[in-house]
């Protein structure tokens, strides 16, 4: 079997980049609403303000998560939405949309995996200095209490933070995301700290106030260099280059998980900034140590290393015309083997990937239907990659796809297309792309169409091209 019985198939989004209704409500804007305003900030100016209309069209789109055979969502809380002003005043009209939408999951047998925070920080609180302040923490915490409360009932899963490297990074040290800032090392590490703070203060939260208990973990970018062969020599640079923060940027795993699993800062990061680092005191990383269920994990991409003469990892660039996707980013399947497989072995918890997937370009074509062969060839791919991590013991329990369906990619707006559905954005009409098809194959089978080779492609190619392809396809090895 290529993965294990009860294992979880899902797909991801995130609440600016499908809710829309950004003023409606009562929402209050989040700093993402405030950058989609400054001209030139986005791709030709999109904002998330309608985005897929998901607010008004959820049970629309939980038909579709059913029909498509989803066994969970991941879905993000928008804080904008139950307290305006990420603090005091509440929302009641944002926390009835998240029962709706819960309960609808529940009702269509779909189990919520809810991420407190997806990037989109109240503006008000940004106002109050955001992650440079001390206080986020506390602000973070009585907000996830009330979270808690109303959802703890019926959410067992949960995820405090998405992929803090993206936000600190990309929103605090370039500022080509919200909230757009430009800070220098001290002022970014002090965000870092405080995130790390916030993580741990808020799974103490949702463990005093669900009613069930709660499995949590947390969303970061799983930041993977494969080895470029499977030398000794590739392997260990690779592992020690994949787990290691000794470069002065935010572009890795343990700054983050370090201080989260095992309850200090990384010494490798410790010197590498040296003075920028401030002082953290022993109660801050006990805040921050609390014990969590599970890793999860986004990989995308992992430019490969080979070792140099001394063993030090050595990136190696891509050749020209390697396939990308519509970001170029590169296509690694065996990130998503060897990313797990050094996550688990540091860590040992019980792993997610909480995001994968390909960015395309698709379109309608003239019969009315979107295909996009690469998704499920890339998808496939590092599917195969990751049952390989399993069948060495390493304990994945679920797959959530990025995404469910195109949406708002943040800088780049609605350009690249990372659904399983396409999305019109003048008519909001959706329309599964043949990778859902192909997903919900993969779901119903626990993982066995992988096994399939391709027919369907054959169907439309020409027919001495199909001879060729037919008699290629006989020799493919099967998966695993
Ligand atoms: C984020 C998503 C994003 C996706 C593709 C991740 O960085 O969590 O919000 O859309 O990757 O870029």
């Amino acid at each position: 079997m290529l993965f294990p019985k009860g294992f979880t198939w899902g797909a991801a989004a995130a609440a600016y980049q499908l809710e829309g209704a950004a003023a409606e409500d009562g929402r209050g804007p989040s700093v993402w609403d405030m950058f989609c305003r400054q001209d030139k900030a986005i791709f030709s100016n999109h904002t998330g303000d309608v985005a897929c209309d998901h607010y008004h069209r959820f049970e629309d789109d939980i038909a579709l998560m059913k029909q498509i055979g989803l066994q969970a969502y991941r879905l993000s809380i928008s804080w904008s939405r139950l307290l305006p002003a990420g603090t005091g005043l509440i929302n009641d009209r944002g926390f009835e949309f998240y029962d709706r939408l819960i309960d609808g999951l529940l009702d269509a047998g779909i189990t919520p995996f809810v991420t407190l925070y997806h990037w989109d920080m109240p503006y008000e609180l940004y106002c109050r200095g955001g992650w440079l302040n001390p206080s986020i923490s506390q602000w973070f915490a009585d907000y996830t209490t009330l979270v808690a409360q109303r959802y703890g009932d019926r959410v067992k899963h949960w995820m405090t933070l998405n992929e803090p490297q993206c936000y600190l990074t990309l929103g605090h040290q370039m500022g080509v995301h919200a909230p757009g800032l430009k800070l220098g090392w001290h002022d970014v590490l002090r965000c870092v700290h405080h995130s790390l703070i916030s993580h741990g203060r808020a799974v103490q939260m949702l463990r005093e106030h669900c009613k069930i208990k709660p499995i949590i973990g947390w969303a970061p970018v799983g930041e993977v260099k494969p080895p470029y062969t499977d030398s000794p020599a590739d392997v260990a640079a690779s592992r020690a280059r994949t787990m290691s923060a000794s470069k002065r940027d935010l572009w890795n795993n343990t700054l983050f998980s370090d201080p989260i699993c095992l309850g200090h800062y990384p010494e490798d990061a410790l010197r590498a900034w040296g003075r920028d680092f401030a002082k953290v005191s022993q109660k801050d990383l006990d805040t921050i140590k609390q014990p969590i269920d599970f890793y999860g994990v986004n990989i995308y991409r992992g430019q490969p290393v080979k070792a140099d003469e001394n063993g030090s990892a050595v990136e190696v660039e891509d050749v020209p015309g390697a396939p990308t996707n519509a970001m170029q980013w590169s296509i690694q399947p065996q990130a998503l083997y060897w990313g797990p497989k050094f996550i688990y072995e540091r860590y040992g918890l019980p792993m997610y990937i909480t995001e994968n997937g390909f960015a395309g370009y698709e379109w309608v074509d003239t019969d009315g239907m979107v295909r996009d062969p690469q998704r499920i060839d890339y998808t496939r791919r590092y599917l195969g990659e990751l049952s390989r991590a399993i069948a060495e013991g390493i304990d994945v329990r679920g797959y959530f796809h990025w995404s469910l369906m195109d949406n708002f990619e943040w800088s780049d707006g609605y350009r690249p297309r990372f659904g399983l559905v396409h999305v019109d954005y003048q008519t909001q009409q959706r329309r599964p792309k043949e990778s859902a098809m192909w997903y919900s194959r993969v779901i119903h089978s626990n993982g066995g169409h992988l096994r399939e080779p391709r027919r369907e492609a054959l169907r439309i190619t020409l027919p001495a091209v199909r001879d060729r392809a037919q008699a290629a396809e006989a020799e493919l090895e099967p998966l695993a």
